[in-house]
């Protein structure tokens, strides 16, 4: 299988940079052009890319730098769930006005977002009870209950071991392989906006940028660095506990009934706030942790999404550490790989490529958002909902800025 997100990326600069030390890029010409944008976004992942086409739409000129030749971080590595229902509180409203930015973007730049929603598999009766416990807060229409023959259509599976589970309408879809790719090129269409690929950031003060191809100036620097928050600003990513988080991942063939729903299951209702804040989700987690302790061991959240070309993205698995080394432990992609066949009512799942996701994690708080300077703005997801907050965070930080 090709990786759709490298072979759409934009065209790349033809000269490439002689490369004077970064002591000399502030002495260089602008390379963004002499005037200055009306706001220099730092990094072309999902929420980077976020900021830039909420901008496009309120009018503003825009450049946006990016160290990579096409986005390549967590933004292309996860499961393209905008996992809208579950959240709480301030995430919530964030994630509900996320989705009308999705919607919105994919009918301006043309790519696929379903609406999809997502499945929450239910496989023994205390998974069912967080599930009705959520969906008397919620309501019925948020959290349509299922039965074990409703549960199973959702799968496209035979009833079998399913008690029932639970439809979230409001959750969305996108294809992770190829948005960030697909976004990047509509907004080199668009006038006033310039993408620098390959081009390292390394300072940030007000009004300008600098680069390891000279300064880019403007009006207003949003950085979206993930969790390379620490590389530019130390302490702001100390301050918030700011860590990296490693998942593991697989891609496999999906069941061929399988629709584009999210499947979760009842490690999911572990992670996610709007589920594990349940009186119920006690006795779940008490059960596991007596039968299923591996599963708590490697804090799994054992769910998976299928893309439009039919193949299923499977994870995941949970490391946290300042840094992210490279190594996946075949035992843990063993453990998913065979939590997920059960859920999907499958012998085996055949596994066509893995890899390993990163994002910034903290104990703290779920998102770092700091002005350091005076029209400078910081914002990193702290937690594992990039996707689902990425518009709804561009909104407030336009707003703010
Ligand atoms: C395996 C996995 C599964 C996930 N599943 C989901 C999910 O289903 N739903 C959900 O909502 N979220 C999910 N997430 C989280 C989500 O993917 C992230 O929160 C989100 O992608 C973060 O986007 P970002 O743009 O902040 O970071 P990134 O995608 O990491 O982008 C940051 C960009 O900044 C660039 N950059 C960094 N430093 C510099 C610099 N100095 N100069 C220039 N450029 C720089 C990087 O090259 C990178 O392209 C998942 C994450 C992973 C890893």
């Amino acid at each position: 299988m090709s990786f759709d997100a490298a072979t759409a990326s934009p065209a790349l600069p033809r000269t490439p940079p002689s490369g004077p030390s970064s002591t000399e890029s502030s002495a260089r010409e602008a390379i963004g052009g002499d005037g200055g944008a009306d706001l220099v976004v730092v990094g072309a992942g999902l929420v980077g890319l976020a900021h830039a086409v909420e901008a496009v739409r309120a009018g503003w000129s825009v450049q946006i730098v990016e160290r990579d030749a096409a986005a390549v971080g967590a933004s292309v590595r996860n499961f393209g769930h905008a996992c809208v229902t579950a959240q709480v509180g301030e995430l919530l409203e964030l994630a509900q006005d996320s989705r009308d930015g999705w919607l919105g973007a994919a009918s301006r730049a043309g790519f696929w977002a379903a609406q999809a929603g997502a499945v929450v598999v239910a496989r023994a009766a205390d998974e069912m009870a967080v599930l009705e416990e959520f969906a008397g807060l919620r309501g019925a229409d948020a959290v349509q209950l299922l039965d074990a023959e409703g549960a199973a259509r959702r799968l496209g599976r035979g009833s079998q071991g399913l008690v029932g589970g639970a439809f979230f309408p409001a959750d969305l879809r996108i294809d992770p392989r190829v948005t960030a790719a697909a976004i990047a090129g509509w907004l080199q269409q668009q006038p006033g906006v310039r993408i620098h690929w390959r081009t390292c950031v390394q300072g940030v003060e007000p009004g300008v940028v600098h680069t390891s191809r000279g300064p880019v100036r403007g009006e207003r620097i949003v950085v979206c660095v993930g969790h390379d928050l620490d590389y530019l600003f130390p302490q702001l990513a100390d301050d918030n506990d700011v860590q990296r988080c490693r998942l593991s991942m697989a891609l496999v063939d999906a069941p061929p009934d399988l629709g584009e729903n999210a499947v979760l299951t009842a490690t999911s209702m572990l992670r996610y706030d709007g589920l594990a804040q349940t009186q119920a989700a006690g006795a779940l987690r008490e059960r596991i942790a007596q039968h299923r302790p591996q599963l708590l061991d490697i804090v799994a959240n054992a769910m998976c999404t299928r893309r439009p070309d039919g193949t299923l993205l499977v994870g995941d698995s949970h490391h946290y550490d300042l840094a992210a080394p490279p190594f996946l432990d075949e035992d843990v992609a063993d453990l998913l790989l065979a939590e997920l066949a059960d859920v999907l009512g499958v012998e085996r799942l055949r596994v066509r490529q893995r890899w390993q996701g990163v994002y910034a994690s903290s104990a703290t708080t779920p998102l770092v958002r700091a002005e350091p300077a005076p029209g400078v703005r910081v914002v990193t997801v702290s937690t594992g909902i990039g996707v689902t907050l990425s518009f709804g965070l561009a909104r407030q930080s336009l707003a703010q800025l």
